[in-house]
Protein backbone atom coordinates (compact mmCIF):
# COMPACT_ATOMS: atom_id res chain seq x y z
CA UNK A 1 0.00 0.00 0.00
CA UNK A 2 1.44 3.52 -0.84
CA UNK A 3 2.46 5.75 2.41
CA UNK A 4 -0.70 7.86 3.58
CA UNK A 5 -0.87 11.49 1.97
CA UNK A 6 -2.18 14.44 2.82
CA UNK A 7 -4.39 14.23 0.37
CA UNK A 8 -8.02 12.55 -0.95
CA UNK A 9 -8.37 10.53 -3.86
CA UNK A 10 -11.38 10.36 -5.09
CA UNK A 11 -13.03 7.81 -8.12
CA UNK A 12 -15.33 8.71 -10.41
CA UNK A 13 -17.06 6.50 -12.96
CA UNK A 14 -20.03 6.26 -14.38
CA UNK A 15 -21.56 5.30 -18.36
CA UNK A 16 -20.77 7.09 -21.14
CA UNK A 17 -23.30 9.77 -21.84
CA UNK A 18 -24.49 9.63 -18.25
CA UNK A 19 -23.53 13.41 -18.45
CA UNK A 20 -20.83 12.38 -16.14
CA UNK A 21 -18.29 14.81 -17.45
CA UNK A 22 -20.58 18.07 -16.87
CA UNK A 23 -21.83 17.29 -13.51
CA UNK A 24 -18.07 16.50 -12.66
CA UNK A 25 -16.77 19.77 -14.19
CA UNK A 26 -19.34 21.79 -12.37
CA UNK A 27 -18.90 19.95 -9.04
CA UNK A 28 -14.72 21.05 -9.19
CA UNK A 29 -15.40 24.53 -9.51
CA UNK A 30 -18.31 24.44 -6.90
CA UNK A 31 -17.56 21.90 -4.24
CA UNK A 32 -15.44 23.89 -1.59
CA UNK A 33 -12.74 21.62 -1.72
CA UNK A 34 -8.95 21.76 -3.25
CA UNK A 35 -10.17 19.36 -5.86
CA UNK A 36 -8.16 18.75 -9.09
CA UNK A 37 -8.85 16.61 -12.09
CA UNK A 38 -6.41 13.88 -12.87
CA UNK A 39 -5.70 14.39 -16.72
CA UNK A 40 -5.59 10.93 -18.33
CA UNK A 41 -3.33 9.57 -20.90
CA UNK A 42 -5.27 8.15 -23.80
CA UNK A 43 -4.37 6.91 -27.36
CA UNK A 44 -8.12 7.95 -29.06
CA UNK A 45 -8.20 10.50 -31.21
CA UNK A 46 -9.16 14.04 -30.15
CA UNK A 47 -12.70 14.91 -30.41
CA UNK A 48 -13.26 18.46 -31.37
CA UNK A 49 -13.05 20.64 -28.96
CA UNK A 50 -10.53 18.69 -27.02
CA UNK A 51 -7.39 20.06 -25.96
CA UNK A 52 -4.00 18.18 -25.64
CA UNK A 53 -3.36 18.55 -21.41
CA UNK A 54 -6.53 19.76 -20.55
CA UNK A 55 -9.08 17.08 -21.41
CA UNK A 56 -6.39 14.34 -22.15
CA UNK A 57 -2.49 13.61 -22.62
CA UNK A 58 -2.81 12.56 -26.22
CA UNK A 59 -0.28 10.45 -26.93
CA UNK A 60 0.78 7.77 -29.42
CA UNK A 61 -0.04 3.88 -28.76
CA UNK A 62 3.64 3.43 -28.89
CA UNK A 63 4.48 5.74 -26.20
CA UNK A 64 1.52 4.66 -24.31
CA UNK A 65 2.84 0.91 -24.23
CA UNK A 66 6.64 2.35 -23.41
CA UNK A 67 5.54 4.11 -20.73
CA UNK A 68 3.02 1.29 -18.68
CA UNK A 69 5.89 -1.19 -19.35
CA UNK A 70 8.14 1.89 -17.11
CA UNK A 71 5.11 1.16 -14.84
CA UNK A 72 4.23 5.21 -15.00
CA UNK A 73 0.88 4.22 -14.74
CA UNK A 74 -1.22 3.66 -11.32
CA UNK A 75 -3.82 2.23 -13.83
CA UNK A 76 -4.15 1.63 -17.09
CA UNK A 77 -6.99 -0.29 -19.40
CA UNK A 78 -7.69 -1.02 -23.06
CA UNK A 79 -11.44 0.24 -23.67
CA UNK A 80 -13.91 -0.70 -26.15
CA UNK A 81 -12.15 -3.05 -27.75
CA UNK A 82 -10.73 -0.61 -30.20
CA UNK A 83 -7.67 -0.96 -29.24
CA UNK A 84 -7.38 2.36 -27.74
CA UNK A 85 -5.57 3.02 -24.24
CA UNK A 86 -6.86 5.14 -21.83
CA UNK A 87 -4.01 5.59 -18.25
CA UNK A 88 -3.52 7.27 -14.90
CA UNK A 89 -0.02 8.69 -14.51
CA UNK A 90 1.34 7.91 -11.10
CA UNK A 91 3.45 10.65 -10.89
CA UNK A 92 1.03 13.58 -11.42
CA UNK A 93 -1.70 11.61 -8.70
CA UNK A 94 1.26 11.34 -6.17
CA UNK A 95 2.49 14.91 -6.44
CA UNK A 96 -1.14 16.50 -5.81
CA UNK A 97 -1.50 14.15 -2.58
CA UNK A 98 1.48 14.88 -1.11
CA UNK A 99 0.10 18.95 -2.36
CA UNK A 100 -2.61 18.05 -0.21
CA UNK A 101 -5.27 17.96 -2.82
CA UNK A 102 -8.41 15.90 -3.56
CA UNK A 103 -6.81 14.15 -6.86
CA UNK A 104 -10.30 13.58 -9.03
CA UNK A 105 -9.83 10.31 -11.11
CA UNK A 106 -12.53 9.57 -13.68
CA UNK A 107 -11.63 6.70 -14.87
CA UNK A 108 -13.94 3.01 -15.81
CA UNK A 109 -14.94 0.43 -13.24
CA UNK A 110 -12.20 -1.78 -14.22
CA UNK A 111 -9.40 1.02 -13.57
CA UNK A 112 -10.85 2.21 -10.31
CA UNK A 113 -11.25 -1.47 -8.88
CA UNK A 114 -7.10 -1.71 -9.62
CA UNK A 115 -6.47 2.01 -8.05
CA UNK A 116 -8.43 0.97 -5.12
CA UNK A 117 -6.10 -1.73 -4.35
CA UNK A 118 -3.09 0.48 -4.17
CA UNK A 119 -5.92 3.14 -2.44
CA UNK A 120 -8.31 1.46 -0.38
CA UNK A 121 -9.32 4.70 1.11
CA UNK A 122 -10.32 6.25 -1.78
CA UNK A 123 -13.45 7.93 -1.99
CA UNK A 124 -15.58 6.05 -4.63
CA UNK A 125 -18.63 8.02 -6.55
CA UNK A 126 -20.52 5.93 -9.84
CA UNK A 127 -22.78 8.79 -11.30
CA UNK A 128 -25.71 7.12 -12.87
CA UNK A 129 -28.05 8.56 -15.91
CA UNK A 130 -31.55 8.86 -15.61
CA UNK A 131 -32.64 5.64 -16.99
CA UNK A 132 -31.28 3.49 -20.26
CA UNK A 133 -33.63 5.51 -22.63
CA UNK A 134 -31.89 8.61 -21.52
CA UNK A 135 -28.34 7.21 -21.49
CA UNK A 136 -29.03 6.34 -25.38
CA UNK A 137 -30.36 10.11 -26.32
CA UNK A 138 -27.51 11.35 -24.69
CA UNK A 139 -25.18 9.26 -26.61
CA UNK A 140 -26.95 9.94 -30.35
CA UNK A 141 -27.73 13.73 -29.67
CA UNK A 142 -24.06 13.99 -29.14
CA UNK A 143 -23.68 13.30 -32.75
CA UNK A 144 -20.07 12.05 -32.94
CA UNK A 145 -20.33 7.99 -32.42
CA UNK A 146 -21.15 5.87 -35.21
CA UNK A 147 -24.24 3.23 -34.67
CA UNK A 148 -21.88 0.50 -34.13
CA UNK A 149 -19.76 2.43 -31.16
CA UNK A 150 -23.22 3.59 -29.48
CA UNK A 151 -23.93 -0.15 -29.77
CA UNK A 152 -20.57 -0.91 -28.02
CA UNK A 153 -20.84 1.68 -25.43
CA UNK A 154 -24.55 0.70 -24.34
CA UNK A 155 -23.41 -2.47 -23.72
CA UNK A 156 -20.58 -1.58 -21.74
CA UNK A 157 -22.70 1.29 -19.64
CA UNK A 158 -25.32 -1.78 -19.03
CA UNK A 159 -22.34 -3.98 -17.72
CA UNK A 160 -21.32 -0.99 -15.78
CA UNK A 161 -24.63 -0.25 -14.45
CA UNK A 162 -23.90 -3.37 -12.38
CA UNK A 163 -20.95 -3.01 -10.95
CA UNK A 164 -21.94 0.43 -9.87
CA UNK A 165 -23.06 -0.98 -6.86
CA UNK A 166 -19.27 -1.80 -5.59
CA UNK A 167 -18.93 2.45 -5.17
CA UNK A 168 -19.05 3.91 -1.91
CA UNK A 169 -21.65 6.01 -3.30
CA UNK A 170 -24.02 6.36 -6.49
CA UNK A 171 -25.52 9.60 -7.70
CA UNK A 172 -28.13 9.62 -10.44
CA UNK A 173 -27.78 12.45 -13.02
CA UNK A 174 -31.51 13.45 -12.70
CA UNK A 175 -31.25 17.25 -12.80
CA UNK A 176 -27.24 18.46 -12.79
CA UNK A 177 -27.53 21.25 -9.93
CA UNK A 178 -29.40 18.60 -7.77
CA UNK A 179 -26.29 15.90 -8.53
CA UNK A 180 -23.57 18.68 -8.22
CA UNK A 181 -25.05 19.90 -5.26
CA UNK A 182 -24.87 15.82 -4.11
CA UNK A 183 -20.98 15.27 -5.33
CA UNK A 184 -19.89 18.28 -2.92
CA UNK A 185 -22.14 17.10 0.00
CA UNK A 186 -20.83 13.54 -0.06
CA UNK A 187 -16.90 15.01 -1.08
CA UNK A 188 -17.59 17.51 2.67
CA UNK A 189 -18.38 14.29 4.83
CA UNK A 190 -15.33 13.07 3.38
CA UNK A 191 -15.80 9.57 3.04
P1 LIG B 1 -13.99 8.90 -23.55
O1 LIG B 1 -13.32 8.24 -24.70
O2 LIG B 1 -15.46 9.08 -23.77
O3 LIG B 1 -13.32 10.18 -23.12
O4 LIG B 1 -13.84 7.93 -22.28
C1 LIG B 1 -14.23 6.61 -22.38
C2 LIG B 1 -14.09 5.91 -21.03
O5 LIG B 1 -12.73 5.87 -20.59
C3 LIG B 1 -14.88 6.59 -19.90
O6 LIG B 1 -15.64 5.57 -19.24
C4 LIG B 1 -13.79 7.12 -18.99
O7 LIG B 1 -14.21 7.13 -17.63
C5 LIG B 1 -12.67 6.13 -19.21
N1 LIG B 1 -11.36 6.68 -18.89
C6 LIG B 1 -10.89 7.91 -19.15
N2 LIG B 1 -9.65 8.05 -18.68
C7 LIG B 1 -9.32 6.87 -18.09
C8 LIG B 1 -8.16 6.39 -17.41
O8 LIG B 1 -7.16 7.06 -17.21
N3 LIG B 1 -8.22 5.11 -16.95
C9 LIG B 1 -9.29 4.31 -17.11
N4 LIG B 1 -9.25 3.08 -16.60
N5 LIG B 1 -10.40 4.73 -17.75
C10 LIG B 1 -10.41 5.99 -18.23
Amino acid sequence: MDTPAAGKLVIISGPSGAGKSTVLERALKECQLPLELSVSATTRQPRPGEADGVSYYFIAKDEFIERKEAGEFLEWKEVFGRGDYYGTLRKAVTAGLNAGKWVVLEIDVEGAMMVLESHPNAITIFIHPGSPEELERRLRDRGTEAEETIQRRLEVARSEMKVGSKYNHQVVNDTIDRAVQEICDILSRGE
